[in-house]
């Protein structure tokens, strides 16, 4: 096992992995930039090195600033956290050439299954459902043909795309073609590869996601699924686990897929496997994460297993220490991303200090995050203030559990998005189940 570990991220994804290191007895370094200079959870570290100013692209996303403080630290190993550069083949590479672990898969793996078009070629091969589309578009006509053949509406997606950057929908060959050159355009920017796809969209659909966590020996085990349905803008707000519409065979099956996808591409750690389920019960991949996810955690509540210790000590070459018949699925945990965003203000960020601030908790209650009162939530990162999470034995008991502890928290200074998950949480439609990835803007629209 290691003795030494870098995190290379900050916020709660920082101190939820100062916290595994802690558990496992490993000596920890953090990084940050000057705008993090003041965070509380540094002082839990052993170390703390300042890597850069405030944007990310001089700081957290500095390969060589960030290898640099992990050699005069004399790491062993860096765990990227999410974001970041945690699905970034080449630093991995670079860490590897440097004789440092990297706590995430191997860099083959990503490059295959961390891109959208490589991952869906691969699936196609394997046998694993992928949404009827195209490969990636060298040419308008190929793209009009194609989109007419599998029907408008279609969604335009950037191979190496992620948190909903180079994505369009498209009803028509108008927007098809305007929507491939502004998709290609904002890829192109925002990751170095501007190439695109275009895939059905898939209506009333739900989003379900796969865990899956493999070690390097060749075993690999899927911990169920999680539904992230509730969304705006194509990014998650809500997150539940199990899904109340998969079925112990579907949850089995869809588990099978991902674990077959993730060998296939050569991969170890934690990785998330995500699939559209459309109404009839059919389900087909739309991408992996190759990286621990922001919602691990309600997966963690109901199967007892620590996802980012087993992250960890699969990086440090040990074996899984359980079979995919040992892995139970207790209760129903559901978790609420809680934003500094402004609900009136179309969900602008809200950057700011923290006033007053009581943190929910009791019974069945777990609360991610890294904030406290009188903390400054910077500009220059994402606007997640924590991550609420709730455990009970039913999906009612959870919602209820969950109301409990939203109508707890006080925060005071920033606006959040407490309200809109007040209001989902008194929502019929959520309390029974019946919801799809348009549900929340429908909602919204019709207000
Ligand atoms: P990103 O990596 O940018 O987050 P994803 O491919 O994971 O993009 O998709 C994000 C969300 O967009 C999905 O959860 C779903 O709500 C919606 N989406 C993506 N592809 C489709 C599709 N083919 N049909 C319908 N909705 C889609």
């Amino acid at each position: 096992m290691f003795t030494r570990i870098l995190i290379a991220n900050r916020g709660e994804i920082a101190l939820r992995i100062l916290r595994a290191c802690q558990d496992l007895g490993i000596g920890t370094v953090c990084v940050y930039s000057e705008a993090d200079q003041d965070a509380g959870y540094l002082k839990y570290a052993d170390e703390a090195i300042c890597i850069g100013p405030p944007q990310a692209a001089k700081s957290y996303l500095d390969i060589s600033r960030i290898v640099s403080a992990a050699e005069v630290s004399d790491v062993e190993a860096i765990h990227p956290g999410y974001g970041f550069l945690s699905e970034n083949a080449h630093f991995a590479e670079i860490c590897q050439s440097c004789n440092i672990d990297f706590v995430g898969p191997p860099p083959e793996a990503t490059r295959i299954l961390g891109n959208k078009a490589r991952c869906r070629e691969l699936a196609k091969k394997v046998g694993v459902p992928t949404v009827a589309g195209s490969d990636p578009i060298d040419n308008e006509e190929k793209a009009v043909a194609i989109a007419r053949e599998v029907g408008y509406p279609v969604m335009i997606k950037a191979a190496a795309g992620g948190g909903g950057r180079g994505m369009r929908m498209a009803h028509n060959d108008v927007s098809l073609v305007s929507g491939i050159m502004s998709a290609q355009a904002e890829a192109g920017a925002a990751f170095g590869d501007g190439s695109v796809f275009v895939e059905k969209y898939i209506e009333r659909a739900r989003h379900i996601e796969i865990q899956v966590l493999g070690d390097r020996h060749g075993n690999m085990v899927h911990l169920g699924e999680r539904d992230c349905s509730l969304q705006r803008r194509h990014q998650k707000l809500v997150e539940e686990t199990p899904s109340p519409v998969v079925s112990p065979e579907l949850r089995a099956e869809m588990g099978a897929a991902a674990v077959k996808l993730a060998r296939a591409g050569g991969y170890f750690s934690a990785g998330t496997v995500e699939f559209l389920l459309d109404p009839h019960g059919r389900y087909y991949l739309i991408e992996m994460n190759t990286r621990i996810q922001v919602e691990h955690g309600i997966t963690e509540l109901v199967t007892g297993v620590d996802l980012v210790r087993e992250q960890i000590r699969i990086a440090a070459g040990e074996k899984l220490s359980f079979s995919q018949e040992d892995i139970r699925w207790n209760g129903v945990a559901i978790e609420c991303r809680i934003n500094a965003e402004d609900p009136d203000n179309n969900f602008r960020p809200c950057p700011g200090q923290i006033g007053r601030f009581f943190p929910p908790g009791g019974p069945w209650v777990r609360w991610d995050s890294h904030v406290y009162s009188g903390y400054v939530i910077p500009p220059y990162y994402d606007s997640m203030v924590g991550k609420l999470m709730v455990h009970r034995p039913t999906r009612a008991d959870a919602i209820t559990c969950m109301r409990r502890a939203l109508e707890e928290i006080v925060i005071e200074g920033v606006r959040t998005t407490i309200p809109l998950h007040l209001e989902i949480f008194g929502h019929t439609h959520f309390i029974r189940g019946q919801v799809d990835t348009n549900f929340v803007e429908g909602y919204f629209a019709k207000k």
